[in-house]
């Protein structure tokens, strides 16, 4: 299902009546790793949604290393980012990690997201087949391209044909970047399958003076989308800090994508 039977077949994921991923738009969903209070999101999404830029995500159910760390606010953060998508118009995105969250966070956003933790827990994968959402799948740590797309199999086997491909970098051994980014799936994915390919720079480079042009050369490789972190004080993120944007950066970078995503 997932692979490609005749050559130029691409599918298209719709997230809102506006927004589709796959399309001749190159989609670039922004917003804070971890969803953290009404404020933060009013001010990511009344910046983000000035830029051309098209969703928002935000983490409510976070899959962190140390069960010490906060593990996100639940319920509540659905509320905040379903407010911010009804003021802004912009669709929204967050992590599903287990089956009974699946169905709550279905009922607040337009696609669920699934974290590369979580890219072969095949009953989550097979439950997504009837989650009546479009999924956002990331490429698991160290999963090779062959067991991403069969990931992605799970999901449409089971009825869900709405996947789109993340790719967030893998673990290698050189720790300067937190993870690999791998260009080359990319291009690989998007000519062994029909499914939209995006990019997250963020996760992949772990320093946020890295993600801008990871983001372009993304674009530059045809990605169908991207999804960067960002903060209005990157500093101050409850996770992920050392790799969220700025707003003001993240405005900037989505500005600089246009004539790359031009030329390709
Ligand atoms: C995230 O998007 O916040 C996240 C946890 O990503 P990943 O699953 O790629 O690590
Ligand atoms: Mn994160």
């Amino acid at each position: 299902l997932v692979k490609k039977s005749h050559a130029n077949h691409r599918t298209v994921v719709q997230l809102s009546e506006q927004v589709a991923i796959g399309g001749s738009t190159v989609i670039v969903i922004g917003g804070p790793c971890t969803v953290e209070s009404a404020e933060q999101m009013e001010q990511v999404a009344s910046q983000l949604a000035t830029a051309p830029i098209h969703a928002l995500r935000g983490g409510v159910y976070k899959p962190r290393t140390s069960p010490y760390a906060f593990q996100g606010m639940g319920v509540e953060g659905l509320r905040i980012l379903a407010e911010a998508r009804s003021r802004y118009g912009m669709p929204v995105v967050t992590e599903v990690m287990s089956i009974a969250q699946m169905a709550p966070v279905a009922a607040y956003a337009d696609m669920l997201q699934i974290g590369s933790r979580n890219m072969q827990n095949f009953e989550l994968l097979k439950a997504l087949g009837q989650a009546g959402k479009p999924v956002l799948l990331k490429r698991g740590l160290s999963a090779t391209i062959e067991e991403f797309v069969m990931a992605a199999e799970y999901i449409m086997a089971h009825g869900n044909p709405h996947v789109v491909l993340c790719e967030r970098g893998i673990r290698s051994f050189d720790t300067y970047t937190r993870n690999v980014l791998d260009l080359g799936a990319v291009i690989a994915l998007r000519q062994l399958t029909h499914l939209p390919v995006i990019v997250d720079p963020s996760h992949a480079a772990g320093k946020r003076e890295l993600v801008a042009d990871l983001a372009r050369a993304a674009v530059a490789c045809g990605a169908d989308g991207l999804i960067v972190e960002c903060h209005p004080e990157p500093d101050q993120s409850v996770s992920d800090a050392r790799q969220a944007l700025s707003l003001e950066a993240m405005v900037a970078l989505v500005h600089s994508l246009e004539p790359i995503a031009r030329a390709v």
